[in-house]
Formats: C-alpha cells, sequence, structure tokens
C-alpha cells in the first residue's frame, strides 16, 4: 500500500475490452476516462457497464469520468485534401463563408469564435504549429498576418489564448452526450475548456435539473483565462484536470510547469483533488519503455502531491495500455515511498488555519506516529479534506454507499471500502486489518467525533 498517487486511465480501441480493462484495474488505474470526443452514445455506454461489472467482480471500487468534448474549434474545408503555403508576414482571411478555402482564406464555421475575436489576438492551428495575428476583426470577416507556420489545411484545430470566447461551455453536441451519459451514473464528469466559474455552476445546473445522483465535476484547465481564474473555478468545481496539452498551446509552454504546482497548491487550499493530465507515458504508444523525461514527468507529479497522474493516447491506441499502467504503477510507488521517507515541510506552503479540523486530524495522526486514519463517510467531504491534509498515511474510508467510495478513488492516499456492515458497526479496527494493518494507533474520524485508539 505504498502508491498514494492514483492513475486515470482513458479508454480507447486498445483498451475497451473486458480482459484489458481488468489487467488496468489490476495493474493499479483508479479511475477510467472515457472521451466523447471520440464515442458517444451506447459505445460509451457498454464500456461503462463493462467496468461496473468487473468493478463488482473484483470487489474494487473504480470511478468512471465522461470527459466532454467541449468547444474545441476547427476551420472549414479547403478545395482539395491538399495542404496550402503559407507565406509568414502573408494576410489570411477567416469568414462566415462556406466556400472551400485557398491560400487567402477559409471558413470559420463557428459564428461565436468570429465575432468573439478583437484586433491583437493571436490564433494558433494545428496544435500551436501556426500563429497568426488579427489586424481587423467584424462579426463576419477577421484579417490576420501569418507570424509562424508554413502550411495550413483542412479542419485544422485552432486556440485562441486571448480571446474571451463568449459561447456556452456545453455545445449542442456536449449536451447530446451528457443527457446519454447522465442516464449511466457516471461518478465524474469533466469539462473542457472552462474558462469562468460559471461554466461549472451551469453544467451542475444542467445535471441536477436531470438526475439526482450526486454526479461530480471536474474543470479542465487548459485556457489562461482559467489560469487567471482557478481558485473560483476550483471553488465551483468538485475537482480540477490540468490539461497540458491544450495549454501549452494556449500559454507559453514553459509556463506550464510553474502554473501546474500553482494549481496542484489552490486545490489543495480548496480542498479539490487534482489531476495531472496528458503525455505523461506518451511514447509508450509505441514502445514498452518510457522515457527518462516521462519516468520524471510522473515522479514529479507524485512529489508534488497531486491526487492523480492521467493516461491518454498511450492506454487509448498504444501497443500495451496494462504495460503503461504497470509502468506508471511503478513510478508513483517508487515516488510516494521516497517522498514519505524523505518529507518535505508542507506547512510553509500551506495556507490552513492552525484551527482547521482537518489540520488537527492529520497533526493528531503525526503527532502520535498512526498508521491510518479511517472515516466513516457518508459523503466525500471528510475523506478529501483530510486527504488535502497530505497525511501521507492511508486514510480509510468506510462507505455506506457505492457511488461515495467510487468518487473517493481519485482522493490521494485515501483507501475507500463500501461496506454497509462495516459502517452500520463503526468497525475501524476490521477496516484497518483489510489493509492489513494490525499495529499502531488508528485516527477515527466518525462524523464530528474524532478519537485516537491503538490497535490490539
Ligand atoms: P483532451 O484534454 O485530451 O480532451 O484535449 C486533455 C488536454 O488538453 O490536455
Ligand atoms: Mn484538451
Amino acid at each position: 500500500m505504498n502508491k498514494y498517487t492514483k492513475i486515470t486511465a482513458s479508454v480507447g480501441p486498445k483498451s475497451e475490452d473486458k480482459q484489458t480493462l481488468t489487467q488496468m484495474i489490476m495493474a493499479g488505474a483508479n479511475m477510467f476516462r472515457l472521451n466523447f470526443s471520440h464515442d458517444t452514445g451506447d459505445v460509451q455506454g457498454k464500456k461503462i457497464d463493462t467496468i461496473r461489472q468487473i468493478s463488482a467482480e473484483l470487489g474494487k471500487p473504480v470511478a468512471i469520468m465522461i470527459d466532454l468534448q467541449g468547444p474545441k474549434h476547427r476551420i472549414g474545408n479547403f478545395e482539395t485534401e491538399n495542404k496550402y503555403p503559407l507565406v509568414i508576414g502573408q494576410k489570411f482571411v477567416f469568414d462566415t463563408d462556406s466556400t472551400p478555402g485557398n491560400t487567402t482564406r477559409v471558413q470559420l464555421p463557428d459564428v461565436d469564435v468570429l465575432s468573439s475575436l478583437n484586433v491583437g489576438d493571436r490564433i494558433l492551428l494545428n496544435d500551436g504549429k501556426i500563429e497568426m495575428r488579427v489586424d481587423s476583426a467584424s462579426p463576419s470577416r477577421v484579417e490576420a498576418t501569418v507570424i509562424r507556420g508554413d502550411e495550413i489545411w483542412s479542419r485544422r484545430g485552432f486556440n485562441l489564448p486571448d480571446t474571451e470566447i463568449a459561447t456556452s461551455v456545453l455545445t449542442p453536441k456536449d449536451r447530446a452526450d451528457l443527457e446519454y451519459a447522465i442516464t449511466k451514473n457516471p461518478d465524474w464528469v469533466a469539462i473542457s475548456f472552462v474558462q469562468k466559474p460559471e461554466d461549472v455552476a451551469e453544467v451542475r445546473d444542467f445535471i441536477t435539473q436531470r438526475t439526482a445522483h450526486p454526479i461530480k465535476i471536474i474543470a479542465k484547465i487548459e485556457r489562461p483565462n482559467a489560469v487567471e481564474r482557478i481558485t473560483d473555478i476550483a471553488a465551483a468545481a468538485d475537482g480540477i484536470m490540468i490539461a497540458r496539452g491544450d495549454l501549452a498551446v494556449e500559454v507559453p509552454f514553459e509556463e506550464v510547469p510553474a502554473i501546474s504546482r500553482h494549481i496542484i497548491r489552490e486545490c489543495r487550499k480548496m480542498n479539490k483533488p487534482v489531476i495531472v493530465a496528458t503525455q505523461m507515458l506518451g511514447s509508450m504508444v509505441n514502445s514498452e519503455f518510457p522515457t527518462r523525461a516521462e519516468i520524471t514527468d510522473v515522479a514529479n507529479a507524485a512529489y508534488l502531491r497531486a491526487d492523480s497522474t492521467m493516461t491518454s493516447e498511450e492506454t487509448t491506441i498504444g501497443i500495451n495500455p496494462a504495460g503503461v499502467i504497470e509502468t506508471m504503477y511503478k513510478i508513483l510507488a517508487y515516488a510516494d515511498s521516497d517522498a514519505i521517507a524523505n518529507p518535505y515541510d508542507w506547512s510553509r506552503v500551506e495556507n490552513i488555519p492552525e484551527n482547521d479540523w482537518s489540520r488537527s486530524v492529520a497533526s493528531m495522526a503525526y503527532l502520535n506516529r498512526a498508521s491510518a486514519i479511517v472515516v466513516f463517510a457518508r459523503d466525500t467531504i471528510a475523506a478529501t479534506q483530510i486527504s488535502c491534509r497530505k497525511p501521507d498515511i492511508p486514510v480509510i474510508a468506510v462507505c455506506n454507499e457505492a457511488v461515495i467510495a467510487n468518487q473517493l478513488c481519485l482522493a490521494r492516499g485515501v483507501f475507500p471500502i463500501y461496506d454497509n456492515q462495516l459502517f452500520g458497526q463503526r468497525d475501524a479496527f476490521n477496516a484497518a486489518r483489510q489493509f492489513h494493518i494490525n499495529i499502531g494507533k488508528l485516527v477515527i474520524v466518525d462524523e464530528d467525533k474524532i478519537s485516537l485508539r491503538t490497535l490490539d
């Protein structure tokens, strides 16, 4: 039990069969991400059913996160599927005309986007390989100058780091996807391209109007305006994903590590779990071994006490998805053990009042050298908050509902058990023994009672 950092595994064509999903869970996957940018509807529904079935068969809580595509923008089609040359310094026009594009112009199908652009804004196409700057803007026509890039072709995605886009965070496709996903009772829903706390509120309203199931929301941070408002967004959401893929296009890439550290700290203060995502073991799409840089990146997420690392293409289209999870497990387990053996003084970077109850729980555990903290969890709040104090010992959460146990799969160092009997009997000793903790002291949190007991 030395891996505290959780693993979120993206599911795709190479990992959606029952055998691979089972192997991934056995190898240490705690949460699965189903990306609705690719499959939708019953195709995703079937994966959810399979994961639930395996989880029940193994008696192991596993979280399911639905990831909505969000307003990801693309340019229109060109006259042919060829690549069209661009010259630095030339003018290029984006307009509402659906006529196929050429070397001087192309349609920008999303009218909300066209009318949100202002003079001076950057337009970054094709993962930032092309950069243009807006010279003149009107709701139906934007003229820009090419700053970087030498070719452009049909349906390239683009990012607008300088533009506050006046559009709902839920596209019509997202609404349809979410409508369907809700019927499958997912544990978490991730929203892409969040810009402000109101976006989270909008999605929460959408969900609560349709279901009483307590679905939790992850805000994906991948826009500069979201980074600026991280504290408010973290307050509105139940968790955060540092979506480094789009983020590294929208902000200068060298800022991504600093932004990640900052977001992880803010999440700790706000008592919200945080996922570090994208390209963590990317080379394993085609390789059995990670690069040295990837090994270090995964370990650093653990050293920063993120709640979870995430896999993307390496488990969706890679050659050995279960091998990726085994690799990630090894790296996290070693880094987590090392971080505990050689601790860092978190009190210097934390801004939690001394009389905060979760801080008292963590100090009590620390001062008494407790072996574990046992929480009787009617909801996710107490266990999540204690986890955010990073006590570096297991937080065993005895839950009386499966959804609570599933949702706690994300929180760092929390080991959930769904067991009504243990919950009813308030049996902390038995809960600890299930994790082979037979000696030492337990800090027990049962509603507002905090107690210290010695295992016998
Ligand atoms: P995506 O999100 O894979 O859905 O784009 C993650 C990211 O942008 O890093
Ligand atoms: Mn993204």
